[in-house]
């Protein structure tokens, strides 16, 4: 059994299954993903993901979804997310988490005090929720590092991981998760290899952040949920154990971090 951490549902490319995201559903359950969280970047997808995860929920495959806006966002998107609207809209048992939130200066850094004051924002809701936060963070460490701190967030995932051990270091010591995508299949990501090797067991998790970053060896394909089981080999490999053992643990993992504060 897999868990997807982190998933854009309603962006997959449908292309092979006809343009059915049943089809893409059928092949998680084929790959043994059994449980998937459902990433939000606007509120203006909330009700489309919340379509697809109360529609394709069943015994078979546990989905939920966050609430939160997007580093990369416009201006007005990220100042329509108050800390009253965040919380209005996340209060629902199939919202698992606030975010995808955090500070991206590589795509967009004209609105660096905008993306930082979203980012109190998202932790204050998540705090207020008891919902784990999910951060996205680019060429931005240090600020990320200093508002999570400041703001005490300590409830999180610091999604799809590509900085170094000293980053994660950081982000453990404040209580967050650190969640592995394909990245860490590349060849050139050695330094995200040197760091997950230092993660404690119990705080790794797995995502594909699809329809972005297959792994190898579906890289350059647009990706899809049902292949974070390659997640899971590749680090299967560099930990020595085996893809079954990590799917378990990180499986694992993500139902501690749900379950932190209920
Ligand atoms: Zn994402």
């Amino acid at each position: 059994m897999f868990t997807d951490t982190h998933c854009h549902l309603n962006r997959l490319d449908l292309t092979k299954y006809d343009g059915e995201l049943s089809g893409a559903i059928a092949a998680m359950k084929a790959a043994n993903v059994t449980r998937a969280m459902a990433i939000m970047c606007d509120f203006a997808e909330y009700d489309e993901i919340y379509n697809i995860v109360t529609t394709f929920s069943d015994d078979a495959l546990n989905l939920g979804m966050s609430v939160g806006i997007h580093p990369c966002e416009d201006l007005a998107v990220l100042q329509s997310a108050t800390t009253e609207r965040l919380i209005e809209t996340a209060t629902s048992e199939h919202v698992w988490a606030i975010g995808e939130t955090g500070l991206d200066y590589y795509w967009s850094d004209e609105n660096k005090q905008e993306q930082q004051a979203s980012l109190a924002r998202h932790v204050y809701a998540s705090q207020v929720l008891k919902k784990p936060l999910v951060v996205h963070t680019r060429e931005a460490k240090h600020d990320t590092i200093d508002i999570l701190k400041a703001e005490k967030a300590e409830h999180g995932i610091i999604h799809c991981f590509t900085e170094d051990w000293d980053t994660a270091k950081k982000a453990l010591d404040l209580g967050f998760y650190i969640s592995f995508s394909g990245i860490v299949s590349f060849k050139t990501a050695q330094t995200i290899r040197d760091a997950a090797l230092k993660v404690p067991m119990d705080r790794i998790l797995i995502e594909t952040d699809s329809p972005y970053l297959a792994p190898v060896p579906k890289r350059g394909r647009p990706n899809e949920p049902a292949f974070v089981p390659y997640v899971a080999a590749c680090l299967a490999d560099l930990l020595g154990k085996t893809p079954k053992d990590i799917g378990e643990m990180t499986a694992k993992n993500f139902e501690n971090l749900l379950a932190q504060y209920s």
